[in-house]
């Protein structure tokens, strides 16, 4: 198994892409922390899911928009587990309009969930990682969006292209210290967060999308363990996408 022995957090894991981010890392032998906003059933089902299949995990609660609470995430899942090897910010949100009709918060509740989070839960795991001197895994979920743009989407553009910017600095940071940092960019993947969408407009995108179809939460996942496992020990600061070529 690729992830023996390593301790890893998720955030947002109780839905779609994370829950697959967190059982394909327990798959992998990684004992997991399934963090989750409000939906605590389905982080439970989560969690019995991956001991069920013998693997180890636990779900805790925290709003990582939140400063305090991305902080008191962290301290609980090194309490949980003695250390964290693997920081997967996956936790994001939408609030699609034109920038002609979108309200302060429809902006603000974008950036905090989905780029502050990072920032938040980067900066709480920094120090620990670092004093432990055993280098470290972080991995920040982006979007296509965040390269090429999407209409009624510049909250969540700006957020995603944000996010990576950061990782490459911090990449940059954290090298020698053997932690580092990458960015997955998924294309479109069927969960709650784009189960809004019209009928036509998902029509639409399977004409640009080179190999004609959405892709599958556990094909992100994929990309995440490979990242996280030694076999990637050599790339920082790189952003793999994982979008059937649409954002290309
Ligand atoms: P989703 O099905 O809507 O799930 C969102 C997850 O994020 C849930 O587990 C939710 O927790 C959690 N979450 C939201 N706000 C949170 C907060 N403040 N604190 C902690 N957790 C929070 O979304 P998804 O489609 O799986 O998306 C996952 C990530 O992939 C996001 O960053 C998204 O932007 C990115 N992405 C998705 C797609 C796509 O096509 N689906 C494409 C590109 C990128 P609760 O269940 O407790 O609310």
């Amino acid at each position: 198994m690729l992830l023996e022995g390593k301790v890893a957090v998720v955030t947002g894991a109780s839905r779609g892409i994370g829950r697959a981010i967190a059982e394909e890392l327990a798959s992998e032998g990684a004992k997991v922390v399934v963090n989750y906003h409000s939906s605590a059933a389905a982080a439970e089902e989560v969690v019995a899911g991956i001991v069920s299949r013998g693997g180890t995990a636990v779900a805790l609660q925290a709003d990582v928009s939140d400063f305090a609470a991305a902080d008191a995430l962290i301290k609980a899942a090194i309490d949980a587990y003695g250390a964290i090897d693997i920081l997967v910010n996956n936790a994001g949100t939408t609030r699609d309009t034109l920038l002609l009709s979108m309200k302060e918060e429809e902006w603000d509740i974008v950036m905090t969930t989905n780029l502050k989070s990072v920032f938040n839960a980067c900066k709480a795991v920094t120090r620990p990682m670092v004093r432990r001197k055993q280098g470290g895994r972080i991995i920040n979920i982006s979007s296509v969006s965040g390269i090429v743009g999407q209409p009624g989407q510049t909250n969540y553009a700006a957020s995603k292209a944000g996010i990576i910017g950061f990782s490459k600095s911090l990449a940059k940071e954290l090298g020698s210290r053997n932690i580092t940092v990458n960015v997955v960019a998924p294309g479109f993947i069927p969960t709650d967060l784009t189960s809004g969408l019209p009928d036509d407009l998902v029509k639409q995108t399977l004409a640009f999308i080179p190999l004609g179809r959405w892709g599958e939460a556990r094909e992100i996942a994929h990309a995440v363990a490979f990242l996280a496992s030694d076999k990637a020990a050599y790339i920082t600061g790189a952003v793999i996408q994982v979008d059937g070529g649409i954002g290309t």
